[in-house]
């Protein structure tokens, strides 16, 4: 606290995002980064952007990036809309789209960065409770509204709403904008992306730091129908015409294009997180399913926190939420076999069976 803060600095809460530890040995299962690296393309594309042009603003409007977006999900450009991380576009999302008075609703359990923004913009806001099996009830977000948010696959669950349902939800909502955030929906779910020149008032967000390893480059999109990619344009250019740098640009459109390289990765995460279910399963462990790059699970007799503790004195970080309903799961993201080989062994040194 600091006389020279203002009242609004003084009453917020802001996000607390996972450790990024400074130490490199550590076996880090704790943010949902891919254990792969990015597309080899993606890399040479930046080294090749990394010289004199440097000294030039970016494209404001990130077309050739919007286009090459637009050409693998077969919307238009004008459809597309693109900010530094997904949390950027969510955040304009809540202060361009969600600012009408009326609560907006959003799971009980779900990404914890809904109710941070909700304060920043000074948005009402209620949290719906997932089901007794951590399942989203769509008949439950019926009740009047200033907007509806939520992950798909939700986050940290794991858990899938299939299209069929959110269909449903649209059918019954269609005043006020409904976002679906998939941030996991490459690693197993059917993106609600083709639904948008369905319903105008849906807007489907992704970002290029879980399924394209790029946490690290920062590029978030949203896809919808123009009218709703205008309105988040006026709000880019009212906060900063060049949210993504040349680096970014170039990056992310060569990552986008490289198919291959992305499917064999998102296929590879698949595989590993199937296998650690099982080897978890053995040990006691009980996932809840996923169509995430994570298992959210817990353990028949130990408790989570007891567990994470343990884990990390080897070095091994995964997440563990110290909130009501889920303190005694831990959210384990997938890593690469030898991640996974570290994890259980670390387990099974401190809790021998
Ligand atoms: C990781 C994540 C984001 C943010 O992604 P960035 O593009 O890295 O900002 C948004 N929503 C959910 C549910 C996430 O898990």
């Amino acid at each position: 606290m600091s006389r020279f803060w203002s009242p609004r600095v003084k009453e917020l809460e802001p996000y607390v995002p996972g450790e990024q530890p400074k130490l490199s040995k550590l076996t880090k299962l704790n943010t949902n980064e891919n254990p792969f690296p990015p597309s080899p393309k993606a890399i040479e594309a930046m080294q090749a952007a990394l010289g004199d042009d440097l000294r030039l603003y970016p494209d404001p409007n990130a077309d050739s990036l919007r286009a090459a977006i637009a050409d693998y999900y077969g919307v238009e450009a004008k459809q597309v809309f693109v900010g530094n991380g997904s949390d950027e576009v969510l955040a304009h999302i809540f202060n361009g789209l969600f600012q009408h008075g009326r609560p907006l609703l959003f799971p009980d359990i779900s990404y914890s960065f809904y109710p941070v923004y909700c304060q920043l913009y000074n948005i009402p806001f209620e949290r719906i409770p997932l089901t007794d099996d951590f399942a989203i009830d769509v008949s439950d977000y019926t009740g009047i509204n200033g907007g509806i948010i939520f992950p798909n696959p939700n986050a940290p669950t794991g858990r899938l709403l299939p299209l069929d349902e959110i269909r449903r939800l649209l059918a019954v909502n269609n005043e006020t904008v409904v976002v679906v955030d998939e941030a996991y929906i490459d690693f197993g779910g059917e993106s609600a992306v083709g639904l948008v020149n369905e319903y105008p008032n849906l807007l489907v967000t992704q970002t290029f730091s879980k399924s394209r390893s790029l946490a690290g480059l920062r590029v978030g999109l949203a896809i919808g129908s123009a009218e709703l990619i205008d309105a988040l344009d006026r709000i880019k250019n009212s906060f900063n015409s060049y949210p993504l740098d040349r680096l970014a640009l170039a990056g992310a459109e060569a990552a986008i294009n490289d198919r291959e390289y992305f499917a064999q990765c998102c296929d590879a995460v698949i595989a590993e997180r199937e296998r650690l279910r099982a080897e978890l399963s053995q040990r006691g462990f009980e996932s809840l399913p996923s169509a995430a790059n994570f298992l959210f699970t817990r353990h028949r007799t130990l408790a989570a926190a007891d567990i994470a503790a343990a884990l990390r004195e080897d070095g091994v970080i995964v997440r563990h939420f110290k909130q009501p309903r889920i303190d005694n799961y831990l959210r384990i993201t997938v890593g690469t076999a030898e991640q996974h080989a570290q994890l259980l062994a670390s387990f099974d040194a401190r809790f021998p069976r």
